[in-house]
């Protein structure tokens, strides 16, 4: 992939947001480190109950087999526009009473990478646009320095309604709009996932765990790579763990044979 001097300087600036300024000096190329390293006890972060909701696993999902092999890259947009017409103006669970709009998903419909959020919050709610809030900025940033263009990934979250106050989706409704999102996951075909938080982990997954012990692997969704790691708006609130952060996604990278943009590039 050809990085230009813009996404360099997003990088370097994410870089500098994380309080890296040595990552290259210290001989360490951006996507070299080690990618199976395990968690350094220091690293060890309390994570909220928002981030590790106590919500049940279903055991039988999502398993159902990708059907999206059969449509061509020129049909994906179109069919994720038939998903979309078919949730209509949904029902379907409680969130449709305090929602103004479905926010449904965005980006490239052929992306190689795909982010996956718990919900919408006011401003996605507003606009009917993932990731636009200030966590959807510290989200662009993240892309940015990887590399990549917001408009190159895919954006969608595990429910497509706001909950009331930011709460945590309910299982119930985190069971009835999630089949959806699979869809898209089947249409897209990303190479790999990315799992914003522990709420998109575990309905991806299907497992319930801390994201202390899924960060740091690839786990495998509806025959897509996954890989999980926190979402933007507990970095807002705890910047230390951007640093973490950004080994998750050096990991993607790695995945997908994408090397960061360095200073010397461009
Ligand atoms: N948080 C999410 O999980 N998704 C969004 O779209 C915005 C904030």
């Amino acid at each position: 992939m050809q990085l230009d001097r813009q996404s360099v300087a997003a990088h370097l600036r994410y870089l500098r947001e994380l309080g890296i300024y040595d990552l290259y000096r210290r001989g360490t190329s951006a996507n070299g480190e080690t990618l199976n390293w395990a968690e350094p006890a220091s690293a060890a972060v309390s994570i909220s109950s928002r981030e590790e909701p106590d919500i049940p696993p279903r055991t039988s999902f999502p398993s159902q087999p990708p059907v999206g092999a059969l449509i061509t890259p020129q049909g994906r947009a179109e069919a994720l526009s038939a998903i979309r017409a078919e949730i209509g103006n949904c029902t379907r669970c409680a969130l449709a009473a305090g929602r103004n709009q479905i926010v449904f998903g965005d980006g490239d419909p052929n992306a190689r990478l795909m982010f996956i959020g718990e919900g919408p919050g006011a401003d996605e709610d507003a606009q009917g646009l993932p990731f636009v809030g200030r966590a959807g900025q510290l989200l662009n940033n993240m892309i940015a320095a990887m590399g990549l263009k917001r408009e190159q990934v895919y954006i969608a979250n595990i429910v497509k309604c706001r909950p009331p106050q930011n709460r945590v989706p309910e299982p119930e409704e985190a069971h009835t709009c999630a089949p959806f999102l699979y869809r898209q996951i089947d249409i897209v075909r990303p190479e790999v996932l990315v799992a914003l938080g522990a709420t998109a982990a575990l309905y991806l997954l299907g497992v319930k765990s801390s994201l202390s012990a899924l960060r740091g692997r690839v786990h495998m969704c509806r025959e897509r790579k996954l890989i999980v790691t926190y979402h933007p708006a507990y970095l807002l609130r705890d910047p230390r763990q951007k640093k973490e952060a950004w080994r998750d996604l050096q990991l993607a990278m790695s995945e997908l044979g994408l090397t960061a943009p360095g200073p010397n590039a461009g």
